[in-house]
């Protein structure tokens, strides 16, 4: 209905000549912006913070690309339209300004940062919140005087797996993903069966 999570050729085609908003500062939000701008007619990469945080390579192709406009310190404030999206309020984090653009899609690429703060004190997580796992945990006090080392997935309570994205240390992509779930499966039949 306007809000999309992928920029491929399929939505490129839906949005050709037309104003799209691409929200997010990271790689996925510089190569949707810049897939994007081939086709539409201008791209808006709202960006919450001061700058920019993709590879600098990318960021330069942002940058140079005329019809790509970045806003920094800029949030959606409101998204509207009946069946589908119409158009979408934007506001200087600044400024306080707002400003209505018409547009039949807002591309969504942010997400990552871990929403972790409501697990226990004891299960440790990395100055960013992901949770930390295996040789890293070693030292946590629920360790101390346990027969087993902690596996590669198990945090820093015994039993406990973390996989994916919400692991410290790991590759933020979908494949990983899946691997870590696996391994983590097998992690745990390993300490149910009491193996170490
Ligand atoms: C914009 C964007 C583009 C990307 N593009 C690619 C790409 O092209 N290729 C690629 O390989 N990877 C891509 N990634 C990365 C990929 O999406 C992730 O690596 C992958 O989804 C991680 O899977 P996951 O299962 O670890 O976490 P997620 O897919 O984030 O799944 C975690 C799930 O847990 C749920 N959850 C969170 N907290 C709780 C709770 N307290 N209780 C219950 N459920 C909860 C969430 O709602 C979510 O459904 C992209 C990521 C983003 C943000």
């Amino acid at each position: 209905m306007g809000v999309y999570y992928a920029a491929t050729a399929l939505e490129g085609q839906l949005c050709r000549n037309e104003t799209v908003v691409v929200a997010g500062s990271g790689n996925s939000a510089g190569q949707a912006a810049m897939f994007l701008s081939d086709g539409a007619a201008k791209v808006l990469l709202v960006v919450r913070g001061n700058n920019m945080k993709m590879s600098d390579y990318l960021s330069h192709r942002v940058q140079a690309r005329d019809n790509i406009e970045i806003l920094c310190n800029t949030e959606i404030r409101k998204m509207s339209g009946e069946k589908k999206l119409k158009e979408i309020e934007l506001e200087s984090t600044k400024t306080g300004e707002r400003r209505v653009v018409r547009t039949p899609a807002v591309f969504s690429m942010i997400g990552a940062k871990p929403c972790t703060d409501w697990l226990l004190p004891e299960i440790e997580r990395d100055a960013k919140g992901f949770i930390k796992t295996g040789i890293s945990v070693a030292g946590a006090p629920a360790w101390q005087g346990n027969k087993h080392q902690p596996g590669p997935l198990e945090t820093s309570l015994p039993g406990i797996f973390a996989a994916g994205d919400v692991r410290s240390g790991s590759v933020k992509r979908c494949a990983a993903a899946v691997g870590e779930g696996g391994m983590a499966i097998a992690g745990i039949q390993m300490r149910l069966a009491g193996a170490s």
